[in-house]
C-alpha cells in the first residue's frame, strides 16, 4: 500500500505521516529530508544556492542514505550523520532554491522511486509525493494543510524544542518565502476528486491521524 500526503511546509503533514506509518507498522519516506541533505553538503562544501552547476554536481555525487523506519528516519550524506543537523533554520532557508533546480529535483525523484520500489508499501510525504513522483501509484493520496499563522507556531515550537535560538515572525517569514518558491513551478497540485484535502489548521494530530486512517479504511475497504 503506497499513501502519498502533500502539503506545505509546517502543514504538520510529516508529523502526521510518521504517526500514520507508525499505527500502519510500514515505513516512512522523509522526501523533504533528502532535500534538505543536499543543502547541507552544499553549506558544508561553500556552494552557493546560485551555482546550478556546481550544485547538480554534488547531488549526482551524493550518497544519500535513508533509515524509513516507521517511528524514526535517520539520513547519511556521503557517509556522514546528518539527521539533526538537515533540521536547523540555516538549511530550511536553502533547501528551497536549491529544491527548485529542476535536475536536481529529477535526481532526487528518481532516487524516491527507488527506494519507494524496495520498501513496497509505505507512506510518504512531500509536496509532489501524489502529484509527481507517485501519481500513477499510490493507492490513497492527501493534501494537508493549515493556516499560515498554526503552521508557523507549529514550527517554531518545534525548532525551539531542538535549541533553535529564533523568533516566530522569522519562522513566518521563512515559511511564507518557502510557500512562494515551492508553489512556483514544482508542484502542480491534485485537483480536487484526485486526492482527500484535509485542513489540520484546528485540528490535534491524533485527530488529523485518526481522520487519514478513516479515509484509508474507506478508499482500500479494510
Ligand atoms: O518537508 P520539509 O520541511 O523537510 O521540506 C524542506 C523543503 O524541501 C521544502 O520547503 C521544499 O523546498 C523541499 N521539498 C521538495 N520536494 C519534496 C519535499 C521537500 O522540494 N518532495
Amino acid at each position: 500500500m503506497i499513501i502519498t500526503i502533500d502539503g506545505p511546509a509546517g502543514s504538520g503533514k510529516s508529523t502526521a505521516a510518521r504517526k500514520l506509518a507508525a499505527h500502519l507498522e510500514i515505513p516512512y519516506l522523509d522526501t523533504g529530508a533528502m532535500y534538505r541533505a543536499i543543502a547541507h553538503l552544499a553549506i558544508e562544501a561553500g556552494i552557493p544556492t546560485t551555482d546550478q552547476e556546481a550544485l547538480v554536481r554534488l547531488t549526482e555525487e551524493a550518497e544519500l542514505w535513508l533509515d524509513c523506519g516507521p517511528t524514526h528516519t535517520r539520513v547519511q550524506a556521503n557517509g556522514h550523520d546528518v539527521s539533526e543537523a538537515i533540521r536547523t533554520m540555516a538549511v530550511s532557508q536553502t533547501t528551497s532554491p536549491i529544491a527548485r533546480i529542476q535536475q536536481i529535483r529529477e535526481i532526487l525523484v528518481g532516487k524516491q522511486r527507488a527506494i519507494g520500489r524496495k520498501l513496497g508499501s509505505f507512506v510518504t510525504e512531500g509536496r509532489d509525493q501524489g502529484s509527481v513522483v507517485f501519481k500513477d501509484l499510490a493507492d490513497v493520496r492527501f493534501v494537508v494543510d493549515a493556516d499560515i499563522d498554526k503552521r508557523a507556531e507549529r514550527r517554531y515550537q518545534e525548532l525551539l524544542a531542538d535549541g533553535e535560538d529564533v523568533s516566530l515572525d522569522e519562522v513566518r517569514e521563512n515559511l511564507s518565502a518557502r510557500d512562494a518558491n515551492d508553489c512556483q513551478q514544482w508542484a502542480p497540485l491534485l485537483e480536487p476528486g484526485q486526492s482527500i484535502r484535509i485542513d489540520t489548521t484546528s485540528m490535534t494530530l491524533a485527530e488529523v491521524v485518526e481522520c487519514l486512517e478513516s479515509h484509508i479504511k474507506e478508499a482500500v475497504g479494510s
